[in-house]
């Protein structure tokens, strides 16, 4: 039994509608919003607030045919029902369609009504014969139906979580919890306290935080960048392992005999030298131009016309032979969808992305007409170009400042939180933060929430020696609830009149469930105004699986009925990767959220907003 038949454009028009019942909320908006707005029409089916919609585009005139249903009543004739309709009502109106005048489709009820029995008709002698074959289980289209929309159903709440994405979690749950005697707290305690000893006597010369708690216990020195600092290694199981506890036991290796002699005193000024050579006085990334370029003085005509000449007898030239066709078949499109899904791929967008997007590009081209003197290969860059802009023009405001701004004196501090793996650049993306909003005006309060890893918070201590006045850093050492940390530093943020607590996080796997948990208890607790996710540049399919288990475990660990998920991305070593932009695709495309910020070198002014028609230019480039 379906509920609402509607015939819109895709400008959003509503040409005809039957309703056999009103609707809770609006499933077609829904619709509109995350399948058609952000090219997802490749997909068949969505579910909402316990309704399915299904769909089916007509092309040449720029039509969508939706059909509404309760998810637990699914019809068997639905697909039928929504193709007799479509082919009807083209045929029938072909030439009013071609009309700008917003006509009434009112009179199509009747022929709706008929054509919606010849359905439900075949149907039911569809199941008469398959019982009559003693096989109607197997064969009742309905039954097939449910566990998809069941499925979609889970899915609907959290953008990009998927089954899989559960059941990992599900399966790493026993893993994780029952590792008692690898418990983080306690393998960060017993670094710290090898750490202390191995330094030689710094246990006794505990030095004061540099903003208030309890005493920091740890020497200085053992995160410079330049300074042999180890690479973090990723993490491959939730639980953590004697490897893992060396890799975090930052004493194991000293800097080297000279650095023990040094004392306290001169180790910090020889660490913030190194960070003021790296953050501060090295030359920014003013080269970097895929980012940083003006979008108002991009000629697109002329760009087109480069990139075409340039591109000479590349792979792009294979398509030129299939110019002059009127109407576009799957068999016209199948190919070049193909080189340009491997184009994609080459760019290092993450193969599920790209084959999803060319599904979407495909179905909105397919039985299109081809204008005059255009190729397929020129048509399909069109629409390839159009998608992939709708997907990384953010939905809402990027503008960090503005917020900022307009709560400023309203009491509670801009709270912006940092996650991802291991070694991404966090803590260097929030310095670079922090240098923009300090440049900016704003007072800020660095929250050292990384309690976890041995010299995180040293690290931000000395950035925040470098970065100045009008920033302080708030830390209470190791081994402490980092949910718990953040919220005093955010009350403290108030009460000192703050404008903005930028709080930095451990790094995790993505499948560390304990860590995952503890994240998610910050986020819960803590409700910053941003959770940004940051990523690397250089990262492919992995991307993909990093996003969709980290807000799937957000999602789990979090009671609130609407819990926090990431929504914004930093993206960083943008300077690493020429022209393979395409992680910024894949990011974006599993949250539905902007990229907020670039990293594009290792000084503190290496951060950049995205520019959206660059980013495009580099991808079909
Ligand atoms: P975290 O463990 O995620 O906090 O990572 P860090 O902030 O310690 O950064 C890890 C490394 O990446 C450091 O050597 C940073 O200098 C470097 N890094 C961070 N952002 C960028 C960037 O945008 N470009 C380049 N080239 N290096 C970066």
């Amino acid at each position: 039994m379906i509920d609402d038949f509607t015939v819109f454009a895709r400008s959003g028009l509503i040409l005809w509608r039957k309703s056999f019942v009103k609707l809770r909320g609006d499933p077609l908006a829904r619709l509109v919003q995350t399948v058609l707005l952000e090219d997802r029409v490749a997909l068949k089916e969505l579910a909402h607030d316990g309704y399915t919609v299904r769909w089916l585009l007509e092309n040449e005139a720029g039509l969508v045919f939706a059909l509404v249903y309760q998810t637990s009543l699914p019809p068997a004739y639905a697909d039928d029902l929504l193709s007799s309709v479509r082919s009807d009502f083209v045929s029938r109106y072909r030439e009013k369609l071609k009309d700008d005048a917003e006509d009434d489709f009112a009179e199509y009820s009747n022929q709706f009504e008929r054509l919606l029995t010849v359905a439900e008709d075949k149907s039911l002698s569809r199941v008469a014969a398959a019982r009559n074959a003693n096989t109607a289980t197997a064969s009742i289209p309905g039954r097939t139906a449910t566990p998809l929309s069941a499925q979609a159903s889970r899915r609907s709440d959290v953008d990009g979580m998927d089954g899989d994405a559960e059941s990992m979690i599900t399966e790493s749950r026993g893993d994780g919890t029952e590792a008692v005697e690898d418990d983080p707290e306690e393998v960060v305690r017993r670094n710290r306290e090898a750490f202390l000893r191995r330094r030689g006597g710094l246990g006794g010369a505990r030095r004061k935080s540099s903003s208030n708690g309890p005493p920091a216990s740890a020497g200085a020195a053992a995160e410079a960048p330049s300074s042999g600092k180890r690479p973090k290694q990723p993490r491959k199981s939730s639980k953590v392992t004697a490897g893992e506890i060396a890799a975090l036991d930052f004493s194991e290796k000293p800097d080297g005999d000279d650095a023990n002699q040094l004392t306290e005193e001169a180790r910090d000024a020889v660490e913030l030298a190194r960070f003021r050579e790296q953050f501060v006085d090295a030359k920014p990334n003013d080269a970097y131009d895929v980012i940083a370029a003006d979008p108002d003085n991009l000629d697109d005509e002329g760009e087109t016309a480069a990139i075409q000449n340039s591109r000479g007898g590349g792979v792009f030239s294979y398509f030129k032979g299939l110019a002059g066709m009127k109407t576009l078949t799957k068999g016209d499109l199948e190919s070049v969808l193909e080189k340009f899904r491997e184009a994609l791929i080459a760019k290092n967008v993450a193969q599920e992305i790209a084959d999803k997007l060319m599904e979407s590009v495909g179905a909105s081209l397919e039985g299109k007409r081809l204008e005059t003197m255009t190729t397929v290969t020129t048509t399909v860059r069109n629409a390839l170009d159009g998608a992939l802009t709708r997907i990384l023009t953010p939905r809402q405001s990027v503008d960090i400042l503005s917020e900022i701004e307009a709560r400023k004196g309203g009491g509670r501090p801009y709270v912006i939180t940092y996650c991802g793996v291991n070694g991404v650049g966090k803590s260097t993306s929030l310095a670079k933060t922090c240098f923009y909003l300090l440049n900016n005006g704003c007072r800020v309060l660095i929250a050292a929430c990384d309690t976890f890893r041995a010299g995180a918070v040293e690290q931000l201590r000395t950035h925040v020696r470098c970065l100045g006045d009008n920033v302080e850093l708030f830390d209470r050492g190791y081994g402490k609830d980092a949910a718990a940390v953040a919220m005093d530093a955010i009350r403290r943020a108030k009460e000192l009149r703050y404008d903005v607590v930028l709080v930095d996080t451990a790094g995790r796997m993505q499948d560390n469930e304990p860590l995952m948990r503890a994240l998610s208890k910050l986020v819960e607790v803590n409700q910053p105004d941003r959770l940004f996710f940051v990523g690397e540049a250089l990262v492919g399919n992995d991307a993909v699986d990093q996003l969709k288990k980290f807000n799937s475990a957000l999602a789990d660990h979090q009671k609130s009925a609407n819990p926090r998920l990431i929504d914004g991305i930093v993206l960083t070593k943008f300077d690493t990767i020429d022209d393979k932009v395409g992680a910024a695709v894949s990011m974006v495309y599993t949250t539905g959220q902007p990229i907020v910020f670039v990293g594009v070198g290792q000084t503190y002014m290496d951060l950049r907003k995205v520019n959206t028609k660059s980013l495009v230019r580099a991808l079909l480039r």
